[in-house]
């Protein structure tokens, strides 16, 4: 072996010995995080609160702008240094009372009720509620096809199931809201005078869920009120029409939007001693539906992202960048949260070197999808063994949080956390989604995988 060589060899012995010392102090460290976070964070204790306390929170309503004081409150007990509200005007729509949805059958007479919710930004019906035939329609093409003919002075109903051949229930979801989102307009469209949506769920209980929708005036000036029916309504409601397809159906719904609210972005920092222009930020969203708690949607995601200012300062980590936990508003119906933290962004001319957004439910660790900007899920990749122990088993190219996206402008790489989802259409927008929906174990080891994401971007980046 000449000198040449065994120069070279020794340096890559070196250069490999001292990455795998590095790899042993991070997976250290990670392992102290967790017992961290599985005996003493306070996630599930916070988001107790903010569930059973505050419950439902739709932006512009009194339970929004509590839930706004007390992340403030919950992120300087966390550690924070500055705690800022960001303000941002919302939209402020309100359900009303009851929704109520019969039909009586016109044998036995007997009246059936379903279990119906108000879309949110829905207009009411009439005062005296409407009564019209229902036609049952399986895609928009059907809807087409059927016309104004066929469509004028009916209530549509879309009865379009899951398909659960997908092995992500987000593309069950993905494939069905958008009958939810943009059925109305199309329906009225063709003189149609509401529409029902089947509930975006994956199980047949009685829950209706919510969820926004909104109006299209270039395809029809004309609004008209639209629910969600429960999964068990519908199917009822699909048989009592194979029985009388001229089966008329009552509707009646209060709801309004009134004028806009002014809300706020709680945004908590830790700032960072060597690089404290450079921002890390880990985000939920505070609004909910007003329908449930909040639990899974996305109380979950802000917990644990507060948790995170604790887990530095209880750890006594001195972080080299800014770290941020941001509750952001007007996630469900607006985005007004996202777009005012982006405008903020701008014009501070803020750097951001990395954000991730917990908004898939507070279930156990499954995987993250990061976006591809500024090789980022090229060096996340590499802390796949660090983080398999904790049950992170993926880490894929994709998509992330909605409040997060428009970061994505000036090229801030984007991370999606994605806890196991196949429940979550189960409880998600629904008077379902509570607390006690929430394992505790779940929810922190979750905790623990985002607080070891933001620790090891924060030391190595
Ligand atoms: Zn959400």
């Amino acid at each position: 072996m000449n000198s040449h060589y065994s120069k070279s060899l020794i340096v890559s012995i070196l250069l490999l010995s001292s990455i795998l010392k590095s790899q042993n102090a991070d997976s250290i460290q990670l392992r102290k995080i967790f017992d961290y976070y599985l005996t003493e964070s306070k996630c599930y204790k916070n988001l107790e609160y903010l569930t059973t306390k505050i419950g439902g929170r739709l932006s512009g309503s009194p339970q929004a702008a509590k839930a706004v004081i007390w992340a403030k409150k919950a992120m300087y007990e966390a550690g924070a240094d500055t705690v800022y509200l960001q303000p941002c005007m919302v939209p402020h729509w309100v359900r009303g009372e009851k929704e109520i949805c019969s039909t009586t059958n016109i044998k036995n007479k007997q009246k059936t009720n379903y279990s119906i919710c108000a879309l949110g930004g829905s207009v009411a019906t009439p005062i005296n509620g409407i009564y019209a035939e229902v036609i049952e329609v399986k895609s928009f093409e059907e809807l087409d096809a059927l016309g104004e003919k066929n469509i004028k002075g009916k209530i549509v109903f879309y009865n379009v199931f899951f398909d659960h051949k997908h092995l992500s229930t987000g593309s069950c979801y993905g494939e069905t809201v958008k009958y939810r989102w943009a059925g109305p307009s199309k329906a009225a469209k063709y003189g149609a005078l509401a529409t029902i949506v089947r509930s975006m769920s994956s199980i047949n209980n009685d829950f209706p869920h919510t969820g926004a929708m909104g109006y299209d005036t270039s395809i029809c000036q004309r609004k008209i009120p639209c629910c969600a029916i429960s999964y068990i309504g519908a199917d009822i409601l699909v048989n009592e029409l194979k029985h009388n397809p001229k089966l008329k159906l009552n509707l009646k719904m209060t709801c309004q939007t009134l004028k806009d609210e002014p809300s706020f972005n709680v945004v908590g920092e830790i700032k960072g001693t060597e690089k404290p222009n450079e921002i890390i930020l880990s985000g939920g969203h505070l609004d909910a539906w007003d329908n449930g708690q909040g639990a899974h949607d996305d109380g979950a995601g802000v917990v644990q992202s507060i948790e995170i200012l604790s887990l530095f300062k209880k750890q006594n980590i001195k972080p080299i960048h800014t770290i941020r936990a941001v509750a952001f508003m007007n996630e469900e119906n607006g985005g007004r949260g996202g777009k005012a933290y982006f405008a903020d962004t701008k014009k501070n001319n803020l750097k951001h070197i990395a954000a991730l957004e917990s908004d898939a439910g507070g279930f156990s660790p499954r995987g993250i999808s990061v976006d591809t900007t500024m090789n980022a899920y090229e060096k996340i990749v590499k802390w796949k063994n660090l983080l398999d122990p904790y049950f992170l088993h993926y880490i894929k190219k994709g998509g992330h949080g909605a409040d997060i996206e428009y970061l994505q402008d000036i090229g801030v790489p984007l991370i999606g956390f994605e806890p196991d989802g196949q429940k979550y259409f189960d409880f998600h927008h629904t008077a379902d989604d509570t607390f006690d929906k929430i394992n505790k174990r779940e929810l922190e080891l979750s905790a623990g995988v985002i607080g070891s994401i933001i620790y090891l971007i924060d030391k190595q980046w």
